[in-house]
């Protein structure tokens, strides 16, 4: 966990000697501040959200983005990673999920979108055909591309909900369609990430750092 609670009601990082609560369970929380793994908070025993995922520097690249108030949101049992424009729910996917665990955050959170850390598999994912159409999500002229897949992670044809790929360059895939059988393949619509939190943020009048990589919309 990034956030963790307080009695007066604020957010608050992990920093060394810090006290604060789950905001879920309310369960007292430990900062972990050491050097290898990026500052977190941790529960006693396990987090009481299974879904939860360990804290990466990527996690927090993504959540500060949205400003802190809309992330690792409560909902029922679970913390939603981030809560962007009109209740719209953002889980940001490091580690390997299984389609069991797909389903069952897609009927949980039912409007949400997937952001997935693809620096891992980057290198297999043979970006083609290129050219301009009218992205129907955005409603305006974008670059299209097919790609092929090598190695492909057979899950990602498993989410139904609109799935980005983070490529960690500063570029996203909105993969529209996956044909799992060999050749694996597909095709989507190139974002860059500044372009992703204007759509989706809630306050982009506020977010002048997240935006500063430069790309235009
Ligand atoms: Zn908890």
């Amino acid at each position: 966990m990034f956030l963790a609670a307080t009695t007066a009601g604020d957010r608050v990082r992990a920093n060394p000697g810090g006290q604060a609560f789950c905001p879920s369970c309310m369960a007292d929380l430990i900062p972990k501040c050491g050097e290898i793994k990026v500052w977190h908070w941790a529960h006693r025993t396990d987090d009481c959200d299974p879904w939860s995922e360990p804290e990466s520097q990527w996690h927090i690249d993504w959540k500060t983005r949205f400003g802190l108030q809309n992330c690792e949101v409560v909902m029922g049992p679970h913390r939603a990673d981030v809560v962007a424009r009109d209740g719209l729910v953002i889980e940001l996917q490091h580690s390997h999920i299984s389609p069991e665990e797909i389903a069952e955050r897609q009927r949980f959170y039912r409007r949400m979108i997937w952001v997935v850390d693809a620096g891992e598999f980057r290198e297999h994912v043979d970006l083609r055909l290129a050219s301009i159409r009218t992205d129907p999500y955005r409603q305006q002229p974008t670059t299209y591309r097919s790609f092929r897949w090598r190695w492909p992670r057979p899950t990602h044809a498993r989410f139904t909900s609109p799935l980005f790929w983070d490529f960690g360059d500063g570029t996203m895939l909105n993969v529209r369609k996956i044909h799992p059988e060999t050749p694996c393949g597909g095709w989507g619509y190139l974002w860059t990430k500044p372009q992703f939190v204007r759509r989706f943020a809630v306050h982009v009048d506020e977010l002048g750092d997240a935006l500063e990589d430069g790309a235009t919309a």
